[in-house]
């Protein structure tokens, strides 16, 4: 009996290997649907493969991230995702490996040595594993899609000796019988896969290059279907290679030796297209190199029955020499040092030849190299190896460092992404255990060691430095931090964040660049979230002070790596967001009386006090002007402390608004409601504000208030009058619909906001 469930696996298996080998022609034909797959050389690969595990997230802008260049992309699939170990890219770093995926679609690449640089425990060998067993996942994949050149040569003499089948055979040199549609037989298909002798290309060329260069043109512009794709074929530069590019020194000879003994027709039956996949363990298609690993002895490779089936075939062991280089097996594909110490040193400096000219000796022969170079390294390396070889070598120094592109993966400098980590480290839970703000402060605090204590793109940017006096350190590290996760915070002021363009955003990326280089590492800010989650988790919730506890013990050494006071303007920060939170938990004003007031003001202010004035506004109900009246409506408008001549300039100016612009052009000739007009518009959205900044005074200092959270869902909390139980059940309500807190985490923050005084901390 035949296992069925061995037979699924098998079926499966095969449904998932079996690639069979197109002749030419029939490599031909899928132009007509996939040439936009099949041409591409390894750069366009390499941008095809970021964009296809990559998910950009639209995101409501803050700012114009097309014009910034600043998207918030997901690289989730790539680096996290079914992976052995993930690496976490924050958001600068995804946007500079977008635009170095970008680059290689914008001209012909050139070889360069790609260095991906960070300092240790920036986790870049993750960052490289992950892409590489990726790559190789696309490459299976449909998408992956991509062809390499096989020579199929008949190896029986039987096979190509003439066959007088119903065909007509050439006098001279071995022909293939041919049917109707033109397909060739030796003996049939079945003894066809028999007597041949495969050839591969070890230098994984491109079928399509063994179309002589002067055809290639004309056959392409057959066989492309009209469309986008075409366009770009005959435009593009990144399309050069296409048309420029000759086969390797071995399927070249391969072919002019055919064609002394065949037509043409015959050599081209003998060209075959098979998928090429890489595989990085066997180090084809991808190469990768410890600084342990033995350099290569025998810098020539050859393949004895692959020669010797040459020489005999061509009755001449000089016709062609299967001769290639280590270089060879990953030629449109990836050569990576892991890193640039021991024996890396010497194989990046024999990159240097390779990628000067593409060309180098292979024996007598000429080796031509398109490969992606990935080197990674940690600062310095690289000016230590130009040290070590100014003595000798002192030209390789300068001409090297023209070939180089260096992209930086430093420490995370996002604090979502920070957060990213700990979750993924110590597990989802942990989000559990922290007041809501903490756990984001905590890798604040962490990040604030990475980054330049200076910012002169804040400076040259930032109008009125002390408007942040009261939640923001003076040098802008935690405003940066918000930037680099893209984020605006909305305590940015208007008047700033209507500056900040294009130019402003260029300078913080720039700036940037100089930053993650140094301060806690990966590792060692795992190691500190271990130490700190379980010192206070048990005690649950985690707070703020915590934090700063924590942080700055004497006796743990990491108080010296963040900067001076860096914690309190955090916690200033912090104070100030959740003061704002309960405040706006606990306001339930009126909108109708809001609404009201403002329209009795603009009736109210054109007259004298004392008048009673019908408003027009709402149904003529009768208005009392008095000054207290205006007064109580222009504190709300401009401030506590305003100075009587403040407020009456502050009138004078309503009135003329009033006249001249509200009711003389928005109402009259634009036909506004007032209630649509800016003037009320303003108004009301001031009055709204200064209502909610003011909303905790009747209770800020009402110790029954304060008693009553505390009791807040116990049998006591009943006695205390509806007025106070209502506004407190509002509260807890609002803090946790809005804000996300438990109710163990809103009493917790009530009474921090209470006792610390907070809403005197913030009176302006
Ligand atoms: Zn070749």
């Amino acid at each position: 009996m035949p296992n069925k469930a061995f037979e699924k696996v098998i079926e499966n298996l095969t449904l998932n290997k079996s690639f069979k080998s197109l002749k030419l022609e029939g490599f031909l034909n899928e132009f007509s649907h996939s040439g936009q797959l099949i041409l591409r050389n390894i750069f366009q690969l390499f941008n095809d493969m970021v964009h296809f595990y990559m998910r950009e997230v639209k995101e409501e802008f803050p700012f114009d991230s097309e014009l910034v260049g600043f998207f918030n992309y997901n690289f989730d699939d790539l680096f996290i995702n079914k992976t052995e170990k993930p690496f976490f890219a924050d958001r600068l770093f995804a946007n500079r490996l977008v635009n170095l995926a970008n680059s290689f679609r914008m001209s012909a690449a050139r070889n360069k040595i790609y260095i991906f640089k960070g300092p240790a425990g920036s986790g870049k060998s993750t960052f490289l594993n992950n892409l590489l067993t990726k790559f190789e996942d696309y490459i299976r994949s449909d998408e992956g899609l991509i062809y390499e050149v096989v020579w199929r040569i008949p190896s029986e003499k039987g096979a190509y000796d003439p066959i007088p089948i119903s065909h007509e055979v050439e006098e001279e040199g071995y022909a293939f019988p041919e049917d109707s549609e033109g397909h060739f037989f030796f003996h049939g298909e079945r003894l066809l896969e028999d007597t041949v002798f495969e050839v591969p290309c070890p230098n994984h060329d491109n079928p399509v290059l063994l179309i002589p260069k002067e055809y290639r043109a004309n056959l392409l512009r057959e066989i492309v279907p009209e469309g986008e794709f075409k366009k770009r074929l005959f435009k593009h530069k990144q399309y050069q290679w296409v048309f420029q590019d000759q086969p390797c020194t071995i399927c070249s000879s391969i072919f002019d030796a055919l064609i002394e003994r065949f037509t043409i027709r015959d050599v081209f039956s003998m060209i075959f297209a098979r998928r090429y996949f890489f595989h990085k363990k066997q180090g084809i298609g991808i190469s990768v190199f410890n600084s342990g690993d033995d350099l290569e002895k025998v810098i020539v490779r050859e393949n004895e029955p692959v020669q010797k089936f040459l020489n005999e075939f061509f009755q001449d062991s000089n016709k062609v020499k299967y001769l290639f280089s280590s270089y060879s097996s990953t030629n449109q594909g990836i050569r990576a040092l892991m890193d640039l110490k021991a024996k890396n040193v010497q194989r990046f400096l024999d990159l240097h030849g390779i990628i000067s000219d593409e060309v180098h000796k292979v024996s007598d022969l000429e080796e031509r190299i398109k490969s992606l170079f990935i080197v990674l390294m940690n600062p310095g390396d690289l000016e230590h190896i130009g040290e070590q070889n100014k003595k000798d070598e002192s030209s390789i120094d300068h001409s090297l460092k023209d070939r180089i592109h260096e992209i930086l993966v430093p420490y995370v400098l996002d604090f979502n992404t920070e957060i990213k980590i700990y979750i993924n480290t110590f597990g989802d839970q942990i989000k559990l255990r922290f007041m809501p703000h903490v756990l984001e402060n905590f890798a604040k605090t962490v990040i604030s060691s990475r980054i330049k204590h200076e910012s002169k793109a804040i400076q040259d940017w930032v109008k009125d430095e002390v408007v942040y006096k009261k939640y923001c350190d003076p040098d802008f590290l935690i405003l940066k931090m918000y930037f680099y996760a893209g984020i605006i915070p909305d305590w940015l002021s208007k008047e700033d964040r209507s500056s900040l363009k294009a130019e402003v955003w260029k300078n913080l990326l720039a700036e940037s660049e100089s930053e993650g280089h140094e301060g806690f590492s990966g590792r060692e800010s795992n190691q500190i979230f271990d130490e700190f989650y379980s010192k206070y988790s048990k005690r649950r919730p985690i707070t703020m002070k915590q934090v700063g506890e924590f942080f700055l013990d004497e006796n743990r050494e990491l108080k010296k790596k963040i900067p001076k006071d860096f914690l309190k303007h955090l916690t200033d920060l912090y104070d100030f967001e959740v003061l704002k939170e309960v405040k706006d938990s606990m306001y339930d004003y009126n909108e109708e009386e809001i609404s009201k007031t403002i329209l009795n003001y603009l009736v109210a202010i054109t007259q004298n006090i004392g008048d009673t004035v019908k408003n027009p506004y709402i149904n003529f109900e009768e208005v009392l002007v008095t000054s207290d009246f205006l007064d109580i409506v222009e504190t709300h408008l401009i401030g506590h402390n305003a100075y009587p001549v403040v407020k009456e300039r502050f009138r004078r100016e309503a009135i003329a608004e009033y006249a001249s612009v509200t009711l003389a052009k928005e109402i009259k000739v634009e036909g506004k409601k007032i209630t649509e007009s800016n003037q009320y518009l303003e108004m009301f959205s001031q009055f709204t504000k200064t209502a909610r900044q003011k909303v905790l005074e009747p209770y800020g200092k009402n110790n029954n208030f304060r008693i009553a959270i505390k009791e807040f869902g116990t049998e006591d909390f009943l006695k205390y009058d509806t007025k106070i139980r209502e506004k407190i059940k509002l509260l807890f309500a609002n803090l946790s619909g809005k804000y996300g807190y438990t109710q163990d985490c809103a009493k917790t923050v009530c009474l921090y906001v209470l006792d610390n005084n907070l809403a005197d901390k913030f009176e302006f």
